[in-house]
């Protein structure tokens, strides 16, 4: 097996596995197993049927004699066998479906661990299709950190188990590209140990230690990539002419609120730039809700009336149509007509042609998209400012396929990731930065409480009080549908039940990101115009979402987010004028989670949070919890890892500064690898 055999050469994978696979960017035996875990579970404790609870659901590992052989019916569809355990007073019925042969392997007089999910049928507790353990192979899986991945549909944890485990060998599929000075250096592992270890670890250990080299890598080459070909970085020359800087005063002057000091202070700082000597490649930072959707705005419409294209890029299709609706909205109130124009990924070919076509007779048009807006078959005429909305890092790479064709652009990139200025040079070493730090004077602050599972009932009745009002709100929950491996809540279920214990007139929607974008495009739609109430969904929300008539965001098994996540999430409410709640729902342990939230409602400084919030976790701890910054690493996290970050920043400076054009033997495998980055970046974005 070679790194880039097809997956299809895994014994057992077909052409349907295949395709599946596929879905989820996996066409190689390196791409799976660069497929890192979400996170890691360990089996339960095997207990006596007496000590299982209340029978409360959820897994559970029940140690218990064969007392009477199990006994199965042949049922109108399949074959049903059952079997009793426990004694008198807590009896635990097991099912098996089309598993008659199940009883040759339970003995009577015989003790086992029977692992499942314990569900109350008719009034007792049931536990359907067990799988059946001697207690020797339970205990040894029961020290075990099992791996959890992100699936698709006709993918399965245990499927890809089984293709990694069968892929790995111990030459390893890798090359260690990482220079053997740096990992001494740092002590960091082989890599192709740190790949088997994150994936099946011996221990808490060795996992940590595979995870610090994997997390080094990740922002190692981040960086170099960034830094190595930027010795011509010197800044271009602005070829465009920017002129009459009062028409942005006019608008300004217009808009329905007054503008913060820091919102004025950046959009100086924009049009100095524009209007300047070099091209701009600004970064704002600025915190939810602090209001830089209309710095775009007016930055755009600028480019506009200066006869100039500009496109804003976002990383959704619901946030790329939210912006395509507030511009035309801001245009029509504004009495501008400049032609505005959507570009998506979703849109059909016949509407893409369309807007290309829009593109070609428009020279000041203002382009709203997703990343189509950067690929090969777009034609702007006359392209002088692109600005990024949260997440994508606009970089060298994009900026080279744009200067392909012929633009080199005015740079601009929004990100509401709060992250201290010594990180940011790092992370985006070739930007100015402007910090909005101010948010909106008028707001009220959001009022924050976390509360345990009993409390529900009483917060569907204040959501149902709030939609009475006129008001929405947002319910989130962590997964789409329900898992075997974590019991917690899950998007299906969930809204089937909100729909029984909420009055009918409210609208219910949801939205996760397994979704088809139209569907997704469509009830975001709906829920902002207030057709629905109450939208059900996981994070995908996160980022961006804007509709600031909702009041609530309801946040079930609030323990399992990381702070910053909850702060993004509670981001999206509180954008209006009204008093707005965010109700956590804590399904962890009472004290510690207790501790977690007073640090967010103590501080609004979204860095802060994540620092304080780490220093409440012990090691380990982080698998599973991602603070989620604004650039998307595998399993890197520039809050928790920010310390791994300055070490990789510092190796890439010393190593540029012994060796710019990495020329040296011991640099070639990382010049080959960062060659090698590039081409596949850019055959990426030329889909
Ligand atoms: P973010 O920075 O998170 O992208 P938005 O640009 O979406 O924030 O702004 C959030 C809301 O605040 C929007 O509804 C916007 O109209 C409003 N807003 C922006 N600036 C101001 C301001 N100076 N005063 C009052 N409301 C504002
Ligand atoms: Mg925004």
């Amino acid at each position: 097996m070679k790194r880039d055999s097809a997956i299809t050469e895994v014994k057992g994978i077909g052409e349907k596995t295949a395709q599946a696979f596929a879905k989820m960017g996996v066409y190689t035996a390196g791409d799976i197993l660069l497929h890192f875990p979400r996170t890691y579970v360990q089996y339960p404790a095997a207990v006596p049927v007496g000590e299982i609870g209340q029978f409360a659901g959820g897994y559970y590992a029940v140690l218990a004699r064969v007392e009477r052989a199990p006994v199965t019916r042949n049922g109108s569809r399949f074959a049903v066998t059952v079997m009793n355990v426990g004694d008198g007073a807590r009896k635990l019925q097991m099912i098996w479906f089309r598993m008659p042969y199940i009883k040759n392997t339970l003995k009577p007089g015989q003790v086992f661990v029977f692992y499942g999910k314990v569900t109350v049928k008719e009034g007792r507790p049931v536990m359907e299709q067990p799988v059946v353990y001697t207690q020797e192979a339970y205990r040894s899986m029961e020290e075990q950190l099992l791996p959890v991945y992100s699936l698709t549909a006709g993918i399965t944890n245990n499927l890809i188990t089984k293709t990694i485990r069968a892929i790995l060998d111990d030459e390893g599929l890798f090359g260690d590209e990482l220079p053997q000075e740096v990992r001494r250096r740092l002590q960091l592992c082989e890599y192709n140990y740190a790949i088997k270890q994150i994936h099946f670890p011996d221990s808490m250990e060795t996992l940590i230690a595979a995870r610090k080299r994997l997390v080094f890598d990740e922002f190692f080459f981040f960086i170099m990539q960034i830094r190595y070909q930027r010795k011509n970085g010197q800044r271009e020359t602005n070829p465009f002419a920017f002129g009459e800087p009062e028409f942005v005063e006019n608008l300004i002057a217009k808009l329905p609120y007054e503008l913060t000091g820091a919102q004025r202070r950046t959009l100086a700082e924009i049009q100095e730039n524009m209007a300047g000597e070099y091209v701009m490649q600004r970064l704002i930072q600025g915190d939810v809700g602090s209001g830089k959707t209309v710095i775009a705005f007016l930055a755009m419409a600028w480019a506009a009336h200066n006869g100039y294209q500009s496109a804003i890029m976002a990383p959704t299709e619901v946030l790329a149509r939210q912006h395509y609706e507030t511009f035309q909205n801001l245009c029509e109130q504004f009495g501008l007509n400049f032609p505005i124009v959507l570009l998506t990924a979703a849109m059909t070919a016949k509407q893409k042609r369309m807007a290309y076509e829009r593109l070609e007779l428009s020279p000041n048009a203002m382009v709203i998209g997703t990343h189509a807006l950067i690929q090969e078959r777009v034609v702007y005429t006359n392209l002088a400012l692109v600005i990024t909305d949260e997440q994508h890092r606009f970089g060298v790479r994009q900026r080279e396929l744009l200067a392909k064709k012929g633009f080199c652009p005015h740079i601009l990139v929004m990100s509401a990731t709060p992250i201290p200025r010594t990180l940011a040079i790092i992370l985006y070493g070739d930007m100015d930065i402007s910090v909005i730090d101010e948010v909106p004077a008028k707001r009220l602050p959001v009022k924050n409480c976390v509360v345990d599972t009993k409390y529900r009932p009483k917060a569907y009745e204040f959501i149902a009080a709030q939609a009475a009002e006129g008001h929405q709100a947002y319910v989130i929950c962590p997964l789409v549908e329900e898992s075997e491996n974590m019991d917690l809540e899950n998007v299906t279920d969930y809204v089937k039940h909100l729909r029984e214990v909420l009055p009918p007139e409210i609208g219910l929607g949801v939205l996760h990101g397994k979704m088809k974008n139209e569907l997704k495009t469509g009830v975001m739609e709906a829920f902002a115009k207030n057709e629905i109430q109450v939208l059900v969904a996981t994070t995908v929300v996160e980022v961006g979402v804007n509709v600031p008539n909702a009041t609530v965001m309801m946040i079930e098994n609030a323990d399992r987010f990381g702070l910053a996540q909850l702060h993004q999430l509670r981001g999206r409410v509180g954008r209006g004028d009204a008093q707005s709640y965010c109700i956590m729902i804590n399904t962890g342990d009472a004290d510690t989670a207790k501790k977690r939230l007073d640090i967010l409602t103590k501080s609004n400084d979204g860095f802060f949070i994540a620092g304080e919030d780490l220093k409440l976790r012990g090691p380990g701890d982080f698998f599973g919890i991602r603070q989620s910054g604004g650039i998307q690493f595998r399993l890197a996290d520039i809050y928790q890892d920010a310390a791994v970050l300055k070490a990789a920043s510092e190796e890439c400076m010393r190593i540029l500064s012994e060796d710019e054009n990495l020329e040296r033997p011991e640099h070639e495998p990382l010049r080959r690898r960062l060659e090698q980055f590039a081409e596949e970046e850019l055959a990426n974005m030329n889909l």
